[in-house]
C-alpha cells in the first residue's frame, strides 16, 4: 500500500469533508455552546454521522422524547449527497436526484428541532453513567457525555494502491463535492461497480466528458449498465492502472497491459470501506472476528455492541447492503433500542 497514494486520496477526500465542514458550520455552534460542551454536555442519545441513517436514528429518538444530538461536521446526507439518482428509495415514483432526497431528510431533522452539531468525534468511550466522546471542531477539542450512543459513520472510499505524485494528486479524486468543476471536462472514472457507473452518469449529466475503465468485469447491475451506454459513456475492462502523471498540465493514465488514457481528472471508485477507527478498540474487535472476510463487514443494518448503549448503523454495518433504506431501517431500528436503555437501562430484544 502507497502512503503517497493515501495521503492523496485521503487529503482529496478530507478536502471534501472541511469544506462542507466550515461551508456546513452550525449556526446554533456558538462559543457559548462551546464553553457548556467543556463543561461536559450532556445528552440521553448521541448520534455519530448525519447521513440517512443517523437522520433517521436522530428523527426517531427525538419523536420518543429523549434528548439528542446529532453530530456532522459537514452537511447532513453523508455519501447520499452524491448519488444521481436515487430509484429504490419508495416514496418518490420517477425518482429523486440524492442531493435532493437528503435535503428534504435534513429540513426533517430541522424542522423537528433536533440539535445538530458541527463537529467531528475521534474517539467513543465507555464510561460509567454511559459513553464519553471526544470531538473536536475548528476551534479546538470538546467533550461530551451521553447516556446512549449510535454510531453511523457509514463508508469511505478505499485506498487506491497506485502511486501519485504530488503534482497529480488535486486532480485526483473520491467525490464529486462540486460536480460543476468537471463541466467540460475530461474524466477518466475507476471503477466497475454501481457507484461507479452512478458517479459517471452523474459527471455526464453536469457536463463532463466521462470515460470508465475498470479493472475487471463492469460488476454494477444491468441498468445502469445500460444508461450509461445510451449516454455513450466509454466503458473499458481489463484496466489496471499501473500509473498515473501530468504532462502539460494533462493527466496520462497508463495501464498494465500498456493501454494510455487522457484526462483532466481521475476519479477513482473502487469500493468502500466502513469508518471504524472511532469505536474503541475491543468493539473494533468484535467486529473484525464477525466479518466474513477482512471487511469489517458484518452485513446487518444495525447491530448491538458488548457495551449496552452503543448501537451500530447504517453502512458502517451493513456489508453489501449498502442502500439509502437500509440504512433508514438500520437507524430507526438502533433508535428504538437505545430508546428502550436509555429508559429502561436495558436494550430491548
Ligand atoms: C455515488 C453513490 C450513489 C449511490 N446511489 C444509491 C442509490 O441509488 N440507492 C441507494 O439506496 N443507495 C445509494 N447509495 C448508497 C447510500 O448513499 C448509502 O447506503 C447511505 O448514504 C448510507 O448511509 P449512512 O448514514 O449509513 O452512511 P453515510 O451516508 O456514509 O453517512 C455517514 C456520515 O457520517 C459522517 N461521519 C463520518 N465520520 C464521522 C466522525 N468521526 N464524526 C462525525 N461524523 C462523521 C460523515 O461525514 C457522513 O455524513 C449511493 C452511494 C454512492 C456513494
Amino acid at each position: 500500500m502507497n502512503d503517497g497514494l493515501n495521503d492523496g486520496l485521503n487529503d482529496g477526500l478530507n478536502d471534501g469533508m472541511n469544506d462542507g465542514m466550515n461551508d456546513g458550520m452550525n449556526d446554533g455552534m456558538n462559543d457559548g455552546m462551546n464553553d457548556e460542551m467543556n463543561d461536559g454536555l450532556k445528552y440521553d442519545l448521541t448520534v455519530i454521522g448525519g447521513g440517512p441513517s443517523g437522520m433517521a436514528a436522530a428523527i426517531q429518538a427525538h419523536r420518543l422524547g429523549v434528548s439528542v444530538v446529532l453530530i456532522e461536521p459537514d452537511e447532513l446526507g453523508g455519501q447520499l449527497r452524491s448519488a444521481n439518482l436515487v430509484e429504490n428509495y419508495p416514496g418518490f415514483p420517477g425518482g429523486i436526484p440524492g442531493r435532493e432526497l437528503a435535503d428534504l431528510m435534513a429540513r426533517q431533522v430541522h424542522g423537528l428541532g433536533v440539535d445538530v452539531e458541527s463537529l467531528t468525534v475521534s474517539s467513543v468511550q465507555p464510561e460509567k453513567e454511559g459513553f464519553e466522546l471526544v470531538c473536536h471542531d475548528g476551534d479546538g477539542t470538546v467533550a461530551l457525555t451521553s447516556r446512549s450512543v449510535i454510531v453511523t459513520t457509514g463508508a469511505a472510499p478505499c485506498r487506491w494502491d497506485v502511486d501519485i505524485p504530488d503534482d497529480v494528486r488535486d486532480l485526483v479524486h473520491v467525490d464529486a463535492w462540486d460536480p460543476e468543476m468537471f463541466r467540460d471536462r475530461d474524466v477518466v472514472v475507476i471503477g466497475g461497480g454501481e457507484a461507479a457507473l452512478d458517479r459517471a452518469l452523474y459527471l455526464n449529466r453536469h457536463g463532463a466528458r466521462v470515460r470508465v475503465i475498470s479493472r475487471s468485469r463492469v460488476r454494477a447491475m444491468k441498468l445502469l449498465k445500460d444508461r450509461v451506454r445510451e449516454c455513450y459513456i466509454p466503458m473499458e475492462t481489463g484496466c489496471l492502472v499501473e500509473d498515473v502523471s501530468r504532462t502539460d498540465g494533462r493527466l496520462q493514465i497508463r495501464t498494465a497491459d500498456g493501454r494510455r488514457f487522457e484526462a483532466d481528472h481521475v476519479m477513482v471508485c473502487i469500493g468502500k470501506e466502513p469508518r471504524v477507527t472511532i469505536l474503541p478498540a475491543d468493539v473494533r474487535d468484535d467486529l473484525l472476528s464477525t466479518s466474513p472476510d477482512d471487511g469489517f463487514m458484518v452485513g446487518t443494518l444495525f447491530t448491538r455492541t458488548r457495551y449496552p448503549g452503543l448501537l451500530l448503523a447504517g453502512d458502517l454495518v451493513s456489508g453489501d447492503f449498502r442502500h439509502v433504506g437500509c440504512a433508514v431501517g438500520g437507524g430507526l431500528a438502533a433508535s428504538l433500542v437505545a430508546v428502550g436503555h436509555i429508559n429502561n437501562g436495558s436494550e430491548k430484544k
